[in-house]
C-alpha cells in the first residue's frame, strides 16, 4: 500500500484526489470476502495505475510519440545552443545528400514532419529534436519576449523535459503578459505551432500579429534575422508559416500584450427549435438567417460579431447523428487581469470530460469505449441506432457549464484531452469567411445524403481564424471558416483517410485550403498555385534559402508542388 501511495507523491496531479480514489478501492477490497470480487477492484487498482503511469509520470521518447518508423540508423540529435543546429545544417549542406528535419512536439500528422519514402539508402536523414533548445528573454521596457523554437507553449506532459514552470505562456504570464489567442490545445513548441499556421479560434486575435521577428539558419547554414519591420519583409512573411522547408527557425520574438482572464460558457442545445433558453432550443441559427425577435444570430453573425454575443474566442462542435443533432457552443471574452495588489479573481476551470478522483482521464477512457460502440451507427439495425444516439446523447448533454480562468489555461480548452485515452485525428479545410453559410448548408447536404458513413461517431468542429500576413498561412490575407473533421483513431471500422475523403470531394468545388499540420488531400498539390495568391514568392524565397533542397521531403514535394533540383537548375 505504502509504495502505491509512494508512486502519487511524484505526480503533480492533485495527489490528494489519486489517494482518495486508491484508498476507497483498497477499503472495498478489505471490506469483501468475496474473492473474484476483490481481484476485480485490484484489476481497478492497476489499470488506474498504469493509466496515470503512461499518461502523466513516463513522458514517451520522440520515437515512439511519432506515428513513423525513422531508418534504424537514424539517430535523433538533440541539440542544446544555435550553434550546434548551424554545424549540423552545414554539415548537410556541404555534403549535398543530406536531409535534415526537425520535430516539434510531433502534433502534426507525422508525414509532415519526417516522411522517409523516396529517400535511398544511400541519403543521410539528420532528424533534430529541440526539446532540449528552450528558454525565454522577456524585455520589460518593450514588452517583447524572444522563446527559443523548442519551447512548449504550456507543459507537453509527453516531453520529459517540459514543465509548467518552463513552458512560454507560463513564464510571460508571471512577468503580466500574454500572447492574443492560443489553439485548442498548448502542448506544441512553438516553433511547431507557427510553423504550420496554427491559430485559435478567433476573427478578433491572432497569434500570428504578435510576432515581429524570426530567426532561422537557412539552408546553407546561414542565420537570418527576419523582421516585419524589414525594408523588403518577404523572407520574413515566407519564414512566418514554412513546415521547416525554408531552414530551422531558432528564436521568435512576440510582441506581449496584458495579461487576462477569460470567461465564458458552454452551452449544449439541440439544432431546432431556436431559442435563448438552451432547455428549449438552440440559441444560434446554424441553418437560417438568424431570428431577429428572439435576438438569435445566424452563425456567420455569431462569428462575425462575436463581441456582441460575448463569443472573441469561440468554436462549435456539431453533432449531427439521427436523433442527436445538438451544437456545443463553447465561447469566451477576454477580462483584464488584477493587478499585483488587487485580490486575483476566482477560477473555475473548463473541464470537457466529467472529473474522476481528479482527473478527466477516466471518463475519456470510458467516453474512447463509447466512440467504439457508436461503430453500431454504421448498422442497419434501428435498435442499434437508437442506442448509439441515446449513448452521444449522454456525452453530450443538454446544458451549460461556465467558467472563469486565465488566458493560457481557458484557452486551450482541449489541453487536458489526452491522445492517448482518446486519441483523435483530423483534416481540416479553410473558406472564406464570406461562404459561412454557403458550405453550412453544403455540409447539411453531405450528412443528408451521405447519412452515416459521413456522419460518423464524431462531431465537426466549426471555428474561425483572422486573417494573417504569413504569405503561406492557411488563413492568408483572409479571415476564415474552418471545418475541423474528426476521426477517433480507434474505429474499429474504416481508415481516417477514406472518411476525410467523401469531405474533400464534397467541398472541391468550393476550393478549400488545408490546415498543414492535418491531413491533406492527394492531388492538392495541383491547386495549391491558385489557392495561395504568394505561392510563386514563396517558392522563390525557398529556393534561396534552400538552394540544395536539403530541407525537402516527398511529403511536401507532393503537397507543395516542390520541383525536383534537377528542374530548378
Ligand atoms: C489534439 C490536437 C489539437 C490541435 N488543435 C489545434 C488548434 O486549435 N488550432 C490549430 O491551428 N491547430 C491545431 N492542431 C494542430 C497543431 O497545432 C499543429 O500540428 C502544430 O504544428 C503542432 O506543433 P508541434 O510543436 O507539435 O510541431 P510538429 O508537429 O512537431 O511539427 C510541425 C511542422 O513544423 C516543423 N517545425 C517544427 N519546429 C520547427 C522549427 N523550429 N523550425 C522550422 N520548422 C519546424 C516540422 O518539421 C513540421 O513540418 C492540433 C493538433 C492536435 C493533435
Amino acid at each position: 500500500m505504502d509504495k502505491i501511495l509512494g508512486f502519487f507523491k511524484h505526480q503533480d496531479q492533485k495527489p490528494e484526489d489519486h489517494h482518495a480514489y486508491i484508498k476507497d478501492h483498497v477499503f472495498k477490497i478489505n471490506e469483501t470476502n468475496d474473492n473474484k470480487e476483490k481481484l476485480k477492484t485490484l484489476k481497478k487498482i492497476r489499470r488506474y495505475l498504469e493509466l496515470f503511469k503512461d499518461e502523466w509520470t513516463t513522458p514517451k521518447p520522440v520515437k515512439k510519440r511519432m506515428r513513423i518508423k525513422l531508418p534504424s540508423k537514424t539517430k535523433i540529435e538533440y541539440p542544446t545552443d544555435e550553434a550546434e543546429i548551424q554545424r549540423i545544417i552545414k554539415e548537410a549542406y556541404e555534403d549535398g545528400n543530406t536531409i535534415v528535419r526537425v520535430i516539434g512536439s510531433g502534433h502534426s500528422v507525422p508525414e509532415a514532419i519526417i516522411d522517409v519514402s523516396g529517400i535511398s539508402g544511400k541519403t543521410k536523414i539528420r532528424f533534430l529534436c529541440l526539446e532540449k533548445y528552450h528558454g525565454v528573454e522577456i524585455d520589460h521596457k518593450n514588452h517583447t519576449a524572444i522563446v527559443k523554437a523548442g519551447t512548449h507553449l504550456n507543459r507537453d506532459p509527453k516531453d520529459k523535459n517540459s514543465t509548467v514552470q518552463n513552458s512560454f505562456n507560463y513564464i510571460i504570464d508571471q512577468a503580466g503578459y500574454a500572447l492574443p489567442d492560443l489553439g485548442g490545445v498548448a502542448h506544441q513548441t512553438v516553433g511547431g505551432f507557427i510553423s504550420t499556421g496554427s491559430a485559435g479560434g478567433s476573427l478578433i486575435h491572432n497569434v500570428h500579429d504578435s510576432i515581429i521577428k524570426i530567426r532561422i539558419i537557412d539552408g546553407k547554414g546561414i542565420i537570418h534575422d527576419l523582421s516585419i519591420d524589414d525594408a523588403d519583409n518577404s523572407k520574413f512573411l515566407a519564414a512566418g508559416v514554412s513546415l521547416g522547408l525554408l531552414g530551422i527557425i531558432t528564436k521568435i520574438t512576440f510582441k506581449l500584450m496584458k495579461n487576462y482572464y477569460i470567461t465564458g460558457n458552454e452551452i449544449i442545445a439541440s439544432v431546432t427549435p431556436l431559442s435563448n433558453d438552451f432547455k428549449v432550443g438552440c440559441p444560434i441559427d446554424l441553418l437560417g438567417d438568424g431570428d431577429k425577435e428572439q435576438n438569435i444570430p445566424s452563425i456567420y453573425e455569431f462569428f462575425t460579431n462575436s463581441k456582441e454575443y460575448d463569443a472573441d474566442y469561440a468554436r462549435i462542435f456539431w453533432w449531427p447523428q439521427d436523433g442527436v443533432n445538438r451544437l456545443t457552443i463553447w465561447r469566451a471574452k477576454p477580462i483584464p487581469a488584477p493587478s499585483n495588489d488587487e485580490k486575483p479573481l476566482s477560477i473555475n476551470s473548463y473541464n470537457e470530460f466529467p472529473v474522476i478522483a481528479g482527473s478527466e482521464i477516466p471518463a475519456q477512457l470510458i467516453a474512447s469505449l463509447v466512440m467504439i460502440a457508436l461503430n453500431l451507427l454504421s448498422s442497419e439495425n434501428k435498435f442499434y441506432k437508437k442506442i448509439a444516439a441515446y449513448l452521444i446523447n449522454l456525452f453530450v448533454p443538454i446544458g451549460i457549464q461556465e467558467f472563469q480562468d486565465k488566458w493560457y489555461n481557458g484557452l486551450p480548452m482541449d489541453d487536458k484531452v489526452s491522445d492517448t485515452a482518446f486519441p483523435a485525428t483530423f483534416s481540416e479545410l479553410l473558406f472564406p469567411i464570406a461562404k459561412t453559410s454557403e458550405i453550412v448548408h453544403a455540409l447539411n447536404n453531405l450528412y443528408k445524403t451521405g447519412g452515416e458513413k459521413v456522419i460518423g461517431n464524431f462531431a465537426t468542429e466549426i471555428y474561425t481564424t483572422k486573417k494573417s500576413h504569413f504569405w503561406l498561412s492557411q488563413s492568408y490575407n483572409t479571415d476564415s471558416i474552418r471545418f475541423d473533421i474528426q476521426y477517433f483513431q480507434k474505429n474499429p471500422i474504416g481508415t481516417s483517410r477514406k472518411f476525410f475523403q467523401q469531405y474533400w470531394d464534397a467541398f472541391y468545388p468550393y476550393n478549400f485550403r488545408c490546415h498543414w499540420g492535418k491531413h491533406i488531400p492527394e492531388g492538392y498539390g495541383k491547386r495549391v498555385r491558385s489557392l495561395y495568391e504568394k505561392y510563386d514568392d514563396w517558392m522563390k524565397v525557398r529556393e534561396e534559402m534552400d538552394p540544395k533542397q536539403i530541407f525537402v521531403i516527398a511529403y511536401w514535394r507532393k503537397h507543395l508542388d516542390i520541383k525536383p533540383l534537377s528542374d530548378v537548375l
